[in-house]
Formats: C-alpha cells, structure tokens, sequence
C-alpha cells in the first residue's frame, strides 16, 4: 500500500490533473494531499478558460486546456461544464500589430475575433477605450469551477485504480546518493521510483530541502468582488494588460476584479485583503469600466499562486536521473493549461 510506481505532491488542480492522465495510462499512482483536495491556489482561481495570450507558447497549450475543458464531463464521467461568458483581452494600442496577428493565427483553431474600436463599443459599451485600440473576443470561452473541477479528475483518477491520500504532508523526498527513495510523511515512508512535485508555491522548499533547484517563486494574487446595479447582463471573463486587471462575473450577478499584487514574500497562513491594495483595484477598474463609477465592495481574498518569469512554469526533471519531476510556476493562469501541463507531465513520466 504504500509503495507506487508514481507519487504526485499536490491536490490542487495541476496535481489532480496530473494523477488522472496517469492513472489512464495505468501507471500505479497515488495523489498526496497534505490538507483536503483543493484547499491551495486551485480554490480561489477564476477557473477562466480561454486561449488567447500574448505569448503564443501559452496560447497553444490554452487551446489545448479550452479544447478539453469544452469535453470535460465525458473525460471525466462527470457533470462539470463551462459556463461560457465569453472574453475580451485589451493591451496597449500600440500593440495591436502583435495582438492581431495572434488572432489571426489562433483563429483557425478556435473562434475569436479582432474588434476595432468602434465595433468593441458597440458590442460593450461599458469599456473605456481609446480611439485606435483594439480589442480580442472569444465568444467561446467562460469559466469552470474549480473545485467541481479538481475533484472531478481526483474522483476519476482513483476510478481509473489510481490512490487519493488527503491529509498526508510530504516533509521531505527521502535520497540515497543522489538516488530518489520515496518521501518522508506524516503518515510515515511512502516508496516510489519516481514523483511529480504539484505543491504550488511550496514546491520550490521542497526541491531545494533535497538540493534541488528551480526558478519556481511565490506570489501572491488579490482579488476584489463588486456589485452594482450597473453592470450589463452578460459581461464577459477579461484580461487587460494595459491597466493589469483581470476578471470575471461571477454566477451571482457580481463581477470578479484581480490587480497582481507583486509580493513575493510567502507568508502562511493567507492574509485577508489588504485596503490599499482594494483601493488601487478601483481606481484601476474605474479607468476601464464605466460601471466603476457605481459599484460596492463586496470584500474579496488574497492569495499565493506558483510563478516563474516567463510564465510558462516548469514542467521537466529536476535531477539527473530523471525520477523527480516538477509542474508548477504557471502565474496566475494554471487552471486552463492543467490538461497541456498533465499531458506533458505523462510524457515525461511515461518517455514518450
Ligand atoms: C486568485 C486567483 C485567481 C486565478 N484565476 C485564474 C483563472 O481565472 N484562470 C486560470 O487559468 N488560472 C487562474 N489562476 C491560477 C491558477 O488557479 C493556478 O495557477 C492553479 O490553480 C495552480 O494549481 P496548482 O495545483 O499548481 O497549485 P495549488 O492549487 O496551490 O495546489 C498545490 C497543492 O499542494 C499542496 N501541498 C503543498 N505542499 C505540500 C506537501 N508538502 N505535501 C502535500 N501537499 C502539499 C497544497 O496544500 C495545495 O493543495 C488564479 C490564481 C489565483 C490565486
């Protein structure tokens, strides 16, 4: 029972995602989660589903994320959906080249549209834009929830003969000669020949308590929710990267407003949100939306997600031998990519 081919660290959504696509392939895996599934980055994430970015290799492995998300329930026998609101992506007028030609190449696999201007107001007439900036819309993308989401594929995993381990923190991976053993727990000695480190911003602790290195780094996310009478009916999921806000509505009728927050210090347990931080998300809303004006706090939360600079994470072995591998770093954008990240978690693990 406590010996497997793979462990996988980390029942958030990269984990679980992880574990089901190995446990398809038969491989004898077990999920170690040191809390309940869920409880980490995974639970206060958006869950926005969506392909367009500014850099293609994200966009790419979002197609890949929207694509199967699109058929989430049939790959996991469950009843999650997405719940389409459509998005909208704003930058920098004078980015618009780049950003069309994204459009452009992305448009062949998936529905999206280069609006001017004068066709972005129309369409919604609450953004505040300057004459000349375009906007990207993909009609098809919404949001999921996320711990529907990640229980879904733990539940499907363990269907597949995979083992879910709640309550279980690794305290650290047992090495013989460089050689990896297994894991120290508080549930005591779990063997392996090989791990997948998916402990989000903790990942980078563990790794380097066995003397391993990666440019995986914590930083932590605020998010406020609004309310006003105001809002259009169907607002659509956004990311503005001229004035750094992204967002969502949610299903209740309020809107979900994030600013990064830049702070790198990981301080545990999570703090509540921070009222200058809430005061430079509305003055930031406020340029970009003329429903700003009116709306009322409803409170929000704050909390750490896994970061590397490029922002495309790390997904590769971190030791010679090649038994120790680490998904994590994704920045404030690891739900979508979870189906191209376990894909190539299974690659790796598996030799493809
Ligand atoms: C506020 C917010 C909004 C976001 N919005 C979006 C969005 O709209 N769309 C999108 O695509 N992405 C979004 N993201 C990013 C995305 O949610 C995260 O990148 C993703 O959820 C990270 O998943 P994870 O499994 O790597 O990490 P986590 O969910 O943090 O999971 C890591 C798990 O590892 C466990 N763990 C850690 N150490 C140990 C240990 N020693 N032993 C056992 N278990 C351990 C933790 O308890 C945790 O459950 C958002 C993130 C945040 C914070």
């Amino acid at each position: 029972m406590n010996s497997f081919d793979v462990v996988v660290i980390g029942g958030g959504v990269v984990g679980a995602a992880a574990f089901h696509r190995l446990a398809q392939q038969g491989v004898k895996v077990a999920l170690l989660e040191k809390d309940r599934l869920c409880q980490g980055a995974t639970s206060y994430s958006g869950g926005i589903v969506r392909c367009f970015h500014s850099d293609p290799v994200l966009s790419d492995m979002a197609v890949q994320g929207y694509h199967y998300y699109r058929q989430f329930a049939e790959y996991t026998d469950s009843h999650c959906s997405l719940t389409e609101t459509g998005f909208i992506y704003l930058d920098k007028p004078q980015r618009n080249q780049a950003l069309r030609s994204e459009v452009d190449r992305l448009s062949s696999v998936v529905e999206m549209h280069w609006l001017t201007d004068q066709e972005a107001k129309k369409q919604f007439p609450f953004l505040n834009i300057s004459s000349g900036q375009g906007v990207v819309y993909e009609p098809g993308a919404g949001f999921m929830d996320t711990y529907e989401t990640t229980i879904a594929w733990a539940k499907a995993g363990e269907r597949a003969g995979g083992v879910v381990i709640e309550g279980c923190q690794v305290e650290r991976l047992l090495m013989a000669k460089d050689q990896f053993q297994g894991l120290q727990t508080n549930m005591g000695p779990i063997y392996a020949a090989k791990v997948v480190v998916c402990a989000g911003p903790l990942s980078t602790a563990l790794l380097e308590q066995a003397g391993l290195q990666t440019s995986v780094y914590a930083q932590e996310i605020q998010v406020n929710r609004f309310k006003s009478d105001v809002f259009p009916k169907q607002h659509p999921a956004y990311i503005d990267d001229e004035y750094n806000l992204n967002g969502r509505p949610d299903r209740e009728g309020a809107v979900l407003v994030g600013y990064p927050t830049f702070n790198r210090q990981l301080d545990l347990p999570k703090s509540p949100i921070a009222a200058n931080h809430t005061q430079l998300i509305c003055e930031q809303a406020d340029k970009r939306f003329s429903w700003a004006e009116a709306m009322q706090s409803l409170g929000g939360y704050r909390c750490f997600d896994s970061y590397t600079q490029h922002g495309h994470g790390e997904i590769k072995f971190v030791n010679e031998n090649e038994n120790i591998v680490v998904a994590a770093g994704f920045s404030g954008g690891g739900f979508k990519l979870a189906p191209a990240i376990a894909q190539r978690v299974d690659e790796l693990i598996n030799h493809k």
